[in-house]
């Protein structure tokens, strides 16, 4: 028997997460993405940075670590942009990503966006989530890009202030506190205030997957280090829920919201 009704063709949902550290992606996101690629969403990986101005071994182990924690989140693409890391302190050194101009890095990452027909970007907040200059950066690119590459719905990462008051244990937490340390009023707080965000998304079930894909980053996140020495509870306490902010029309990943 034959059918004359043409195969109806149904886009997969494509989404695109902009990170700028390898490790970032798993901390911040890691969770999200593992929920959606088992919904079958296709999900590109685009860091910034990969520390290649330490030394080529340095960039080496970064990106290797990065893709395995994309194997375990099953991560359809990763993508580097290859550009240095701009540091924590001072002003970001010439041709870091922090330094490179916005237009610059966005024409790069709109190509990908328009490669993968991305249907969403996700970003940054406004304050870089805790004011780091290459996370500013992927604010400003991510936006940017979406504005180039026509793409409708903008997330910005983010995370709930008022939940990081109860998890000082939070990488987030000790970043603004070493950040708040260096700055001279002391009122740099990190994240967005919770009637701010429009998603929250409890990661619970793929919880192992999220800390898998964060050890993968061994270089960053060792086995001996604060984060992997969590038990079980306490780190679905820290880690157990992603935070996001949208721009443009809700897609896939708005049903993922458990808030
Ligand atoms: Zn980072």
């Amino acid at each position: 028997m034959t059918s004359n009704t043409p195969p109806i063709h149904q886009p997969r949902p494509s989404l695109l997460f902009f990170h700028a550290h390898p490790d970032d992606e798993a901390i911040f996101t890691g969770g999200t993405i593992a929920l959606l690629t088992d919904l079958g969403v296709g999900v590109t990986v685009v860091i910034a940075t990969d520390d290649h101005h330490v030394g080529p071994i340095g960039a080496e182990t970064r990106r290797l670590e990065a893709e395995s924690a994309a194997t375990g989140l099953k991560v359809d693409r990763l993508v580097f942009l290859g550009y240095p890391d701009s540091g924590l302190a001072g002003e970001p050194a010439p041709g870091s990503f922090a330094a490179t101009p916005t237009e610059e890095a966005a024409d790069r990452l709109a190509a990908v966006a328009r490669e993968v027909e991305a249907t969403a970007i996700v970003a940054y907040d406004s304050g870089g989530i805790y004011g780091h200059p290459d996370h500013l950066a992927v604010h400003r690119v991510g936006t940017s890009a979406a504005r180039l590459a026509e793409v409708p719905t903008v997330y910005q990462t983010t995370v709930d202030r008022e939940h990081l008051h109860f998890v000082a244990t939070h990488l987030v937490g000790r970043a603004v506190e070493s950040l708040t340390r260096s700055s001279a009023d002391g009122k740099l707080a990190g994240g967005s205030p919770t009637v701010l965000i429009d998603i929250t998304i409890d990661v619970a079930s793929v919880l192992d997957r999220k800390r898998a894909a964060m050890a993968a980053h061994i270089s960053q996140i060792p086995p001996d280090s604060e984060a992997m020495l969590l038990d079980d509870a306490t780190f679905a306490a820290v880690y157990g829920n992603e935070w996001y902010v949208r721009s443009g029309p809700p897609t896939v990943l708005d049903q993922l919201n458990t808030s």
